[in-house]
């Protein structure tokens, strides 16, 4: 039922109708509606901030699982920096100075080195600028383990050319000498066995009886295997390369010819005392970049340190050389 109203009219001095016109009418519904959307809005956005839907609890536990897995990563990524920087500094302080080759800059290495700082910082970010700055923290560790890779190729380059440099360069004696009894005469001045006055002596005297084998002390080449009558007789002369040659002489026989190819301990020929000799012996000489050093430094393969010693000794003691 519909409400009437009044109100006393002062001028007529009676009760009369109100009639409410329809722009106030309108008027009032409007305030009543925007009171109404003003208020719900209100409620639901406070219900929104104080209770979870659904949905929202299912992102919360995502988002949590995902910042789980993500400080799993970050302590896995520091765990690959710190192994990789160890490997780095074994690789320029040790690998790569045993080897001679000069260090990496830190200059190649770095780039890195900002986004390392960076990642210490990354728990105030947002969550793209974490998986920005971990993609990038990850390209940079990808570059510096492939230079790393790089390195340890080149180096196992290296290894392998020093195997080969230290399969060639002398480092046995040219004659079985387990007992160091066969140094007859020392490198220097010696006596000359046949004009009895001293002269310089160019090699190491092993004595031992005509027939005895006599070996390559170093992979190479036969550059020269020569027969005379004079001088070193019949003599072979190795080429071992990285500067080196050796030589030996007053064969007996030959084994090998020029051109040849050898390895360490190859049989090259046999004891004997062919051209300016006294005696059944093998002189033998060592050849550095041109100049004839003292062979008993070229040992190395074959005597412990204290054979080294004594061989030293027997070596530098005053002998009249075989030649
Ligand atoms: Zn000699």
């Amino acid at each position: 039922m519909k409400k009437v109203k009044y109100f006393y009219n002062t001028q007529t001095l009676k009760y009369e109708k109100l009639v409410v016109s329809l722009r106030v009418k309108l008027l009032r519904i409007l305030g009543f509606v925007s009171a109404a959307i003003v208020t719900g809005f209100i409620f639901l956005s406070v219900s929104y901030r104080v209770l979870d839907s659904p949905k929202e609890k299912r992102l919360r536990r995502e988002i949590e699982v995902m910042n789980e897995r993500y400080e799993a990563m970050e302590d896995r990524m520091n765990e690959v920096r710190t192994q990789l920087s160890e490997l780095e500094h074994r690789d320029n302080e040790i690998y790569r100075v045993i080897f001679e080759a000069s260090p990496i800059p830190d200059s190649t290495r770095a780039g890195s080195r900002e986004k390392e700082e960076e990642l210490s910082q990354l728990q105030s970010f947002s969550s793209s600028e974490i998986i920005a700055s971990t993609g990038a923290l990850l390209q940079e560790l990808l570059h510096r383990i492939s230079i790393q890779a790089k390195s340890y190729e080149k180096i196992d380059d290296l290894v392998k050319n020093k195997q080969k440099m230290l399969a060639s360069i002398p480092a046995i004696q040219p004659v079985a000498n387990k007992d160091l009894k066969r140094i007859a005469s020392g490198f220097g001045y010696r006596i000359d066995p046949i004009y009895k006055t001293v002269k310089y002596h160019s090699g190491l005297d092993f004595a031992a009886p005509s027939g005895t084998p006599i070996y390559a002390t170093g992979d190479g080449v036969v550059e020269d295997a020569s027969a005379s009558d004079v001088g070193y007789g019949n003599h072979v002369l190795v080429n071992h390369g990285y500067g080196y040659k050796t030589l030996y002489g007053h064969m007996l026989r030959m084994k090998v010819k020029s051109g040849m190819t050898v390895k360490r301990g190859d049989v090259l020929g046999w004891v004997g005392s062919t051209g300016k000799s006294t005696g059944p012996h093998c002189h033998y000489e060592v050849v550095k970049n041109g100049e004839k050093v003292d062979p008993v430094y070229f040992f190395f393969n074959d005597l412990s340190p204290e054979e080294f010693d004594r061989m030293l000794k027997i070596a530098r003691s005053g002998n009249q050389s075989f030649d």
